[in-house]
């Protein structure tokens, strides 16, 4: 997609700190590095976000996390832990609308990477839990 800047990388439009590529993937480092080795991983067919992936994108996708977390850890045998993550539209900090998963490695509680998620468990009865439930359910097609 033009003005996409993931695409402009995937084409060698634009450098970058390539990592891993095959056909449907290309896997290169995050220009931040919220930690040494933070990798992105994009399809190389244009897709907005998770919204947007039909299962071969899916499985290309995510088939390959796992070889280049395993990269990762050998690379940096000092590293402790990795977090995945893919962040989608604007109000959960996405800021390349082209679609991509983090993987940020982890090396000690002080690395200057942190997720806090807010702990809600006495705010739903059950039935509520359930009707919240039910309700994705009937979406899953
Ligand atoms: P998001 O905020 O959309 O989840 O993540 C986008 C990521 O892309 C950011 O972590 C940002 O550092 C990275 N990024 C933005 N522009 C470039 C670029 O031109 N090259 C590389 N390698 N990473 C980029
Ligand atoms: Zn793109």
């Amino acid at each position: 997609m033009e003005n996409c800047i993931f695409c402009k990388i995937i084409n060698q439009e634009i450098p970058s700190y390539k990592v891993y590529e095959d056909e449907k993937v290309y896997a290169f480092l995050d220009i931040s590095q919220a930690t040494k080795g933070h990798t992105l991983i994009v399809p190389k067919q244009h897709v907005t976000d998770i919204f947007e992936y039909d299962e071969e994108i899916a499985a290309a996708v995510f088939a390959r996390i796992p070889k280049i977390a395993r990269a990762l850890e050998k690379a940096f045998p000092e590293m402790e832990g990795l977090n995945i993550l893919n962040n989608n539209k604007e109000l959960a900090y996405q800021s390349v609308f082209h679609s991509h998963i983090h993987l940020i490695p982890r090396y000690s509680k002080k690395d200057d990477f942190s997720i806090h998620f807010g702990n809600h468990t006495d705010q739903q009865s059950p039935a509520e839990m359930q009707a919240i439930a039910d309700k994705i359910k009937e979406q899953v097609k």
